[in-house]
């Protein structure tokens, strides 16, 4: 890791990295909250690579104290994609995901034993926190490249898609993108049209917790091939 992302008071991500400008919500959160000076070196990213060290004045204007950098994309992007279950496990799970460094955050529309369901009116509303919690996750863990959080997904339209589940062969450097079942598990007509399943181990996991062993298995790989 980089040591000045990981050294920095703060990360915030900006808009555009010639033009940065903190917004309001990142500022306070920056100046009120984690009471950032301007003698602390904060890293500013676009989320799409490229990041710099600066420092924060008082009126959250940033100044540069370093060049440009870029950091190349991850060698292939990793999915998860997970199908909802109840309380605020979905945030737990964006957040988790985040941290790890999964690319593609999907919420399946709902499946066959499906329990929990956005209703249309809200699900806008669901989706904008979700992006939310994995931007916050994101600075949290310094990342360069954010996650991009998908809405309601039909699985069929995710390509070389592999189903979690306990039967599955071994996880290895080919799967990169895993669906995760809801806490009744997927219906044989689901599983039986995918890419393959894949096993995450032999214990029977909680619906969050095989996202985010998923996510660790298909990571490690990636970092081992880099
Ligand atoms: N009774 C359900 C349990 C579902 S757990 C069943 O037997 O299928 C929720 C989801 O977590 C599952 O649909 C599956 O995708 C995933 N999961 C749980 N444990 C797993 C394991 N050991 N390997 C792979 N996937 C697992």
């Amino acid at each position: 890791m980089i040591s000045e992302l990981r050294n920095s008071t703060a990360h915030v991500f900006v808009d555009a990295i010639d033009a940065p400008a903190i917004d309001e919500i990142d500022a306070h959160h920056l100046l009120r909250v984690l009471r950032v000076k301007p003698s602390d070196a904060v890293t500013v990213s676009d989320g799409k690579g490229k990041w710099y060290s600066c420092v924060l004045k008082a009126d959250a204007s940033i100044d540069a104290t370093s060049e440009v950098f870029t950091t190349a994309a991850p060698s292939w992007p990793l999915t998860v994609a997970f199908s909802l279950v109840k309380g605020d496990r979905p945030e737990w799970t964006v957040q988790k995901l985040t941290e790890i460094g999964i690319d593609e955050i999907v919420v399946l529309a709902p499946t066959i034993r499906s329990v929990v369901r956005w209703d249309d009116g809200r699900s806008n509303k669901n989706i904008d926190r979700l992006r939310r919690v994995a931007r916050e996750a994101a600075m949290q863990s310094r990342r360069t490249w954010l996650p991009n959080v998908h809405g309601a997904t039909e699985m069929s339209t995710i390509d070389n898609l592999f189903i979690a589940d306990p039967t599955g062969a071994c996880l290895d450097a080919s799967h990169r993108a895993i669906a995760i079942g809801p806490e009744g598990g997927f219906a044989p007509q689901e599983t039986e049209n995918c890419d393959g399943l894949v096993s995450l181990g032999d214990t029977v996991l909680r619906a969050e917790t095989a996202a985010v062993s998923a996510a660790v298995l298909m990571s490690d790989y990636r970092r081992k091939r880099n």
